[in-house]
């Protein structure tokens, strides 16, 4: 079962009382932790997600090791080349982009675009001329086997990318890579099984028309341990992955490098959420308790939308009391949608009170990037431990 490091627990137990909260510990330590262990079990190229925690001391920490970085705006952009990262190693992955955008990408030497139109494509050879081109494609994932799907809005059918390729070469582009993400926090196979055989049978009819794509782009999505997910072997899932690309490989006779985007991978489980109890109430006499805390949808919990990702929540001080009872939990925002979850209880202890502080986890990954102002309540804190 998977904690919190070491280092953030000492940090915790010095700091809980005068720690000003919702504050959010990172342990950099393990940041390096999971790139290389990835990096040691595959030989894939790998382009952090940035979205998933842009926080700058990330950004170094992963530069540092080697990754390369997957950007979706100009922001994301600059955040990378300030920590020093060179355009090279930038893949421009948002297949929807203003002209203003695709310029100014250019302009600093991103030569790395993601497409899934015809007008992107076109839009791309105009103001980015000769880059190098991923044309993405649907998957069927739909919430069928990920927690957060990402093909609902993004991808084109395999015929259409078939002819997309073909449109780029005459375009004057490089056409370098079919792209895919099966869904964010896959925690099987299955999304990989369907989606790697489908890419590899366009790989195939590309290659017979004289379009040898260099690199495949296997996306994002693996999975890390929640309270739902307390089974999670992404190692064994990582390896798994990998014999799926093998077999299709052999079958289709293909052989392109392998690039991939983790985001939560890489970030979720180096952070831990404090977070203070506001109040406790009860709704009505004989209904089921509610628990607010400094902490929610508004302020970084925005991954409990739908139940889909669930956290661990301990409260400090009482992780022994086990004398518990349901509650629903909710941020202290004035607005009935910052409830974390519409239908899972938490037990916690009966003696759950104001002031009592919860460490909340993992929450290293769509936290400090989602938080808002919203009515007036300050974003989490960062605390980065073991920084370069
Ligand atoms: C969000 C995103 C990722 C990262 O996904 P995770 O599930 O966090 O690994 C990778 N690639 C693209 C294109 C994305 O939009």
């Amino acid at each position: 079962m998977n904690k919190y490091s070491e280092d953030i627990k000492a940090y915790i137990d010095t700091h809980i009382n005068s720690m000003p909260t919702p504050a959010l510990i990172f342990d950099i330590n393990g940041l390096r932790e999971n790139y290389n262990r990835l990096t040691s079990l595959v030989n894939w190229e790998i382009f952090y997600a940035v979205k998933a925690n842009p926080a700058d001391e990330i950004i170094h920490t992963l530069g540092e090791s080697g990754a390369s970085f997957d950007v979706a705006s100009i922001q994301e952009i600059e955040s990378c080349l300030n920590q020093g990262i060179s355009p090279d190693r930038l893949s421009y992955a948002n297949t929807v982009k203003k002209v203003s955008e695709i310029k100014k990408a250019y302009e600093y030497g991103v030569r790395l675009f993601v497409f899934d139109s015809i007008s992107e494509l076109e839009k791309i050879s105009e103001h980015a001329p000769r880059s190098k081109v991923m044309c993405r494609i649907l998957t069927n994932d739909h919430n069928e086997t990920s927690a957060w799907s990402l093909s609902k809005k993004f991808g084109c059918s395999d015929s259409m990318a078939y002819d997309l390729m073909l449109k780029a070469q005459e375009l004057d582009l490089e056409p370098y890579a079919i792209a895919y993400h099966v869904g964010s926090q896959c925690i099987t196979d299955i999304g990989w099984k369907r989606t790697v055989k489908t890419a590899c049978k366009l790989y195939e009819r590309l290659e017979k028309v004289g379009v040898k794509l260099d690199v495949m782009n296997i996306g994002g999505g693996l999975p890390v341990r929640y309270k739902d997910s307390p089974n999670v072997n992404s190692q064994d899932l990582i390896c798994a992955i990998e014999r799926i690309i093998d077999k299709n490989f052999k079958r289709y006779n293909i052989n392109p490098k392998i690039m991939a985007e983790p985001g939560r991978y890489l970030v979720a489980d180096c952070s831990v959420l404090v977070s203070e109890v506001v109040n406790t109430s009860q709704r009505r006499e004989d209904d089921i308790a509610w628990a607010y805390f400094d902490s929610g949808r508004y302020n970084g919990l925005i991954e409990t939308v739908g139940d889909s990702i669930q956290f661990f929540v301990d409260i400090y001080g009482k992780e022994n009391d086990l004398d518990l009872q349901p509650y629903i939990l909710a941020g202290n925002t004035c607005d009935s949608f910052d409830t974390w979850y519409e239908s899972t209880y938490y037990d916690l202890p009966k003696s759950l009170t104001y002031g009592d502080r919860a460490i909340i986890y993992p929450t290293g990954a769509y936290v400090n990037t989602c938080a808002s102002r919203f009515n007036g309540f300050d974003v989490p804190r960062e605390i980065f431990l073991n920084k370069l």
